[in-house]
């Protein structure tokens, strides 16, 4: 049996970093996780092929070669998904399809031969079981929620690793919070299911025996809807990070998602920063009381979001921050509250999006129930000016004020400022392992931010702002300055 995995295109959005990372000779930031997996998952006896379409070409050859596709996408790579179906179809050639994409909007594709939904470790052997048999059904779907600790390790050597700037491994699934706009609780559920300690380095171990060594960061994101979901396992993985950190004198990284409750616990914070922990996502939303209300984001309301954030820059861990404008209490007054919000917060990468209802949220339902919902579904990539439903505000208004916000914050004068707010406040901890192929993105940083571009002024006030006043900072801030190349081209709209 021969299986073709793919990994459609995703569009050029806020996430993607496609300019940045033409700086450290990259072509993606990360692989595609879910595919690795499944393909562990597959028999030992089967012939099993990757194409991750972000970074290698797809031919009919390699299509004509596979007696089955597996495509798996999340909801942005849509487009390309549509395609390679497409694609599939002419070439009389069988397609199997899952992940996020095809779990919300099945019923969207007729031309896909068979789905195996939700969660791979739960569906994927059912499928395999009909395989065996000649029996294929249309769909496979489970509400089980698989134990993530009998999960395999990725299949990494299906990967050129060095065409990414990152590895990805998952260490927990689901999230306890409930917020209204957000699937993951439909996806992966409310109770946090951890992978062992133990399960975890070994992934990690994997990784390097698969021949993965990273320039720049040499990070490892750890793509968890929530790491501190559930603490008591989050700090039982981190103190056997930090045993194995000393054990190793590996100076490994790790990036990830957390809930902005990571604040209030000293033990957790100082238990990340001293396992390498370096940058967390956090969804901050708004400044709204009436906007954290509507949408059930309790966490983050009744406290001063701004001194949350800087406590957790203090600990040596960068934040980067979700923003969220069209909420039904949202008045004219949030674009200029959003604005300040984010500049104090001294959060650089800010991922400003307007609200859009992803089909089996909360939020999907309730604007169904209230006749609010376009034709039109969700494109999944909250930056590209569209709603999904009416909003409250004037839709022409609202979407005005949200492209005021981007060319506020993503002008060069305000970018810079928030780097320097967040120099301010950011204690690094960790001594970043400096090499050659370092000093080459660093070569071409100055090459192209500090000769060509018309914004070189701001480049130079950073970088000699941190060889004297921060040098512990210097090569986060001199990514920051390379990330602002990809957020100036995807925001040139605003
Ligand atoms: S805290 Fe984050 S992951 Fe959890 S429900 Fe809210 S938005 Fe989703």
């Amino acid at each position: 049996m021969k299986i073709l995995l793919l990994y459609p295109q995703y569009p050029d959005t806020f996430w993607s970093f496609r300019k940045s990372l033409k700086f450290v000779s990259k072509e993606s930031t990360s692989p595609p996780l879910g595919l690795l997996t499944v393909a562990a998952l597959l028999p030992d006896g089967f012939e099993k092929k990757l194409i991750d379409m972000n970074v290698d070409k797809l031919t009919d050859k390699d299509l004509l070669w596979a007696d089955y596709v597996f495509i798996s996408a999340m909801i942005t790579q849509k487009d390309s998904a549509n395609k390679v179906i497409e694609r599939c179809k002419k070439l009389e050639v069988k397609t199997v399809a899952g992940g996020p994409l095809f779990t919300s909007l099945h019923e969207e594709f007729p031309d896909v031969d068979h789905f195996v939904l939700n969660e791979g470790e739960a569906t994927v052997p059912l499928f395999l079981e009909d395989l065996k048999t000649g029996s294929l059904k249309k769909i496979y779907t489970s509400d089980i929620k698989p134990d993530i600790t009998k999960s395999p390790i990725p299949q990494w050597d299906l990967i050129n690793m060095k065409k990414y700037s990152k590895m990805a491994i998952q260490f927990s699934r689901g999230c306890p919070y409930d917020c209204e706009f957000c699937d993951i609780v439909n996806l992966n559920g409310r109770i946090p299911r951890n992978k062992t300690p133990e399960q975890v380095i070994n992934e990690i171990e994997a990784l390097y025996q698969a021949g993965w060594y990273s320039s720049i960061h040499s990070s490892v994101f750890i793509v968890d809807d929530n790491f501190i979901g559930n603490k008591i396992k989050a700090k039982e993985l981190l103190r056997a990070l930090i045993d194995w950190r000393k054990r190793t004198k590996n100076r490994i990284t790790f990036i990830t998602e957390v809930s902005l409750n990571l604040a209030d616990d000293d033990e957790l914070l100082s238990l990340m920063r001293d396992a390498g922990f370096d940058t967390v996502f956090i969804g901050l939303e708004t400044p709204s009381k009436e906007g954290l209300q509507e949408c059930g984001k309790f966490q983050n309301k009744n406290r001063d979001q701004t001194l949350s954030v800087r406590k957790i820059q203090s600990y040596g861990m960068e934040v980067t921050g979700g923003f969220i404008v069209g909420f039904d209490s949202d008045d004219f007054s949030i674009f200029a509250r959003q604005i300040e919000f984010i500049q104090k917060t001294g959060i650089v990468v800010a991922m400003v999006g307007l609200l859009q209802a992803l089909p089996g949220t909360k939020l999907y339902e309730r604007l169904k129930r209230e006749n609010r919902l376009l034709v039109k579904g969700s494109s999944g990539n909250n930056t590209d000016l569209s709603t999904n439903f009416l909003p409250k505000m004037d839709p022409a208004i609202l979407i005005d004020g949200y492209k005021n916000i981007l060319s506020s914050v993503y002008s060069p004068e305000n970018y810079y400022k928030r780097i320097k707010t967040f120099l301010e406040h950011y204690k690094p901890y960790h001594k970043e392992a400096f090499k050659l192929k370092d000093l080459n993105a660093l070569i071409k940083s100055i090459w192209i931010l500090g000769i060509f571009k018309e914004n070189r002024k701001y480049y130079w006030e950073i970088f000699f702002t941190c060889l004297f006043k921060y040098p512990g900072s210097f090569s986060k801030a001199i990514t920051m300055t390379v990330y602002y190349e990809h957020f100036r081209t995807i925001f040139a709209y605003a």
